[in-house]
């Protein structure tokens, strides 16, 4: 084998593409020639150097892909933790504006009768700006009539959750919370089914405060007006 054909092929034996007939005529040439023996040396270097920056490269390309996902990681965390945070704002704004209520101090409740003909209104409103009242009412149907009645406070009018479902929460607005009762005369109430109902002294009203129950008689209703 002369130089130039050991040149031509030197690259192919280098990287393992020659055939082993190929091999063996190379390296016997090698025995003899220094040249060509420096030649294929000084090849392979340049090729090690070649693969090692190849290598670096690809490290510092996975590096740079770690170093993306982790960042988009920690994003998509401050995402996350950020909606959960305004989810739970919103929440607990949510529950103090629009369901929150307690039972009304009654220092805070100024109440009036007012009698229209033969109705009687029972109003409830809060002494303080921006709360409002909701009336929660048990109607009993039984012999002895009385209703519960037992008033809240709200920061909002929309707090119209409903305690339990054998009570119902009188509309309330901005002048207050009314009660309505019609009578037929002093003694007779009608009552929401139709019904007449003779009142005796043991027909009352108990209104359920924070710190104490007031207790009315149905009876001393009609012609109240503004006398409690
Ligand atoms: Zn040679």
């Amino acid at each position: 084998m002369n130089h130039s054909v050991f040149r031509d092929l030197a690259p192919n034996y280098i990287e393992n593409l020659t055939s082993e007939e190929t091999n063996r005529q190379m390296e016997k040439h090698m025995e003899q020639c220094e040249d060509c023996r420096k030649y294929v040396k000084d090849m392979q270097e340049d090729l090690n150097i070649e693969r090692m920056h190849k290598q670096k490269d690809e490290k510092r390309n996975i590096d740079y892909l770690k170093k993306v996902r982790s960042k988009n990681r920690k994003k998509i965390f401050k995402i996350v933790g950020a909606l959960l945070s305004l989810f739970l704002v919103l929440s607990i704004s949510y529950h103090f504006l629009f369901i929150n209520m307690w039972i009304a101090d009654g220092n805070n409740v100024k109440k009036t009768v007012q009698q229209q003909g033969s109705s009687v209104t029972l109003t409830f409103q809060s002494k303080k700006d921006n709360r409002y009242l909701l009336a929660d009412m048990k109607k009993q149907k039984s012999q002895d009539y009385t209703d519960w009645i037992i008033i809240y406070e709200s920061w909002n009018i929309l707090s119209s959750t409903k305690l339990n479902p054998f009570s119902e929460l009188a509309a309330a607005s901005k002048d207050g919370v009314d009660i309505t009762y019609n009578f037929l005369d002093e003694n007779t109430l009608l009552l929401d089914n139709g019904e007449e109902k003779k009142l005796t002294d043991e027909d009352k009203i108990e209104i359920q405060y924070k710190d104490h129950t007031e207790e009315m008689r149905l009876k001393d209703l009609y012609r109240a007006e503004n006398n409690h």
